[in-house]
């Protein structure tokens, strides 16, 4: 199959008019294909090479059409930094129609009737960030929105400073967000939130379809999967930067890729975002703010279903499907696969560790992965090197209860652990060759982010350390 004889379908658009705004994407200026995932492409049941594809340029820039194709941007609302937004909406990005249980969207491709004072534009430099993280994160295991193509331009994007406008072309199960439901709660309009419930309940909990209580049962689902990919976010050092709840899926996946950042020396305080002068979305929040924003969630759903059940369920499943998660992925990066009650002291005790060392957070797994009782590859990459000292002697206590042989424990772990991460300041030197039209930096890390464990030898300087100067810095929000 060929990506441009793709036929799509647009269930979206059967709901009241006021869900979305039917409009022409705005093509960039002399555009060209920077990069595509043929990873991604699978998803769609694509096995032609999406390189060899003359209509994808143009498909891509909106100046053709897929057939079945409808333009349309959709409406939503949402708490912006605990600050309700009541009119949000696709801005910048326009969807294409659905096809194979996937969503196809244009990020970066024109005003829409929800630009408000934007220009509907993307910026190079952050649309090959959210193209590489959305394969990135897929490599990691944990839920997300995918990335099929991005492409450049020679259309100037006023920002700080002139920058190229570049689209890319993103792909999920569901574009709907906690704030969909807010704007149709806070709009009053009952009935169009719950003909918006049944729509998510066919397109991403369809066997809950007909059931007694189908809307709590869903509710509880959307809880359990918002703890499970913040569990996973938390366990690889993710900081995702600006959780407000028009950026939150509907199905728990993440989406919408902005000023986010790799932990690099553990630091659980750490904020990713400029402009978060509160740390209302540092790394270690993220676990409360996913519960705030369910809350959110609940009250915007509370014309169907009932708020303080609703809010009893968000309680018990979301701190529990978060730990199982997180002590899950955690006890896996630390080779530990006999159950132990203490686990969870243990991995608290080893953060400890972390922080007082200094130390980088996933070059520490990864080297793990590799310790024989030779302390020194370990001890090196530390800044202090007592409190991995100290780390080393209980890991090797807690060890002594495993029954897998060393040899088979380092497999394991450095199928989990990855060796590749996409760094800022390696994702900064991708974009800096990009802006010279050199894009060879944005195809090799698109390799490592697809599978972020294994070796790829020709590149490794993909996986250089972080200078000191670019550890754990800030991002501008501007994209
Ligand atoms: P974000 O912080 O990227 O999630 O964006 C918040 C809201 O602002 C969303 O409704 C976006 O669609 C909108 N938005 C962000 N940037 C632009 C832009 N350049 N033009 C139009 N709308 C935008
Ligand atoms: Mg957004």
């Amino acid at each position: 199959m060929k990506f441009s004889k793709l036929k799509l379908t647009t269930p979206y658009l059967k709901l009241d008019p006021l869900f979305f705004d039917e409009v022409e994407p705005t093509p960039l200026d002399n555009p060209f294909v920077i990069s595509t995932s043929q990873d991604a492409a699978k998803l769609l049941g694509i096995d032609e090479d999406l390189n060899l594809d003359e209509k994808l340029l143009e498909i891509v820039n909106g100046s053709i059409k897929l057939e079945g194709s409808q333009t349309f941007a959709m409406c939503y609302a949402g708490h912006q930094f605990g600050h309700f937004s009541p009119r949000l909406g696709d801005g910048r990005a326009i969807n294409l129609g659905k096809i194979n249980g996937q969503n196809l969207q244009l990020k970066g491709s024109g005003l829409t009737l929800y630009s408000r004072e934007g220009d509907g534009r993307a910026v190079l430099r952050s649309s090959i960030r959210e193209y590489l993280m959305s394969e990135a994160m897929h490599g990691l295991g944990i839920a997300t929105s995918r990335a099929l193509a991005l492409i450049g331009s020679d259309t100037d994007v006023a920002r700080e400073r002139w920058e190229k406008g570049a689209i890319v072309l993103r792909l999920s199960p569901t574009w709907v967000r906690f704030g969909t439901f807010e704007y149709f709660n806070s709009q009053r309009k009952t009935s169009m939130l719950q003909d918006l419930a049944d729509y998510v309940l066919k397109e991403s909990f369809p066997h809950l379809v007909g059931e007694e209580d189908c809307y709590m049962k869903m509710y509880a689902e959307i809880v359990k999967n918002t703890a499970t990919t913040i569990a996973g976010w938390i366990s690889v050092g993710f900081n995702h930067g600006v959780l407000n709840t028009d950026n939150m899926s509907i199905d728990g996946r993440t989406i919408d890729y902005g000023p986010f950042a790799f932990l690099d020396d553990y630091e659980s305080h750490y904020v990713c975002n400029h402009t978060d002068h509160e740390g209302r979305y540092s790394f270690k929040s993220q676990i409360g703010i996913g519960h705030w924003n369910l809350e959110r969630l609940a009250m915007a759903l509370s014309p169907i279903i009932n708020y303080e059940y609703a809010c009893a369920i968000l309680d018990t499943v979301y701190y529990e499907a978060y730990e199982d998660a997180y002590l899950a992925r955690m006890r896996k990066r630390l080779g530990l696969f006999v159950d132990n009650q203490s686990d969870k002291g243990f991995i608290g005790s080893m953060l400890g560790s972390l922080s007082n060392a200094t130390i980088d957070f996933n070059l520490f797994f990864r080297k793990l992965s590799s310790y024989d009782g030779n302390k020194t590859p370990l001890l090196d990459i530390a800044v202090s090197r007592a409190p991995i000292e100290k780390f080393l002697a209980m890991y090797d206590e807690r060890l002594k209860k495993e029954t897998l042989s060393q040899n088979e424990r380092h497999q394991k772990m450095l199928g989990v652990n990855p060796k590749y991460i996409l760094k800022n300041h390696i994702l900064q030197m991708a974009i800096e060759n990009a802006k010279i039209d050199d894009f060879t930096m944005v195809n090799d890390l698109l390799k490592v982010a697809l599978s972020p464990c294994e070796e790829h030898v020709e590149l490794e300087y993909l996986c250089i350390a972080t200078p000191q100067k670019a550890k754990n810095i800030k991002l501008s929000c501007s994209s």
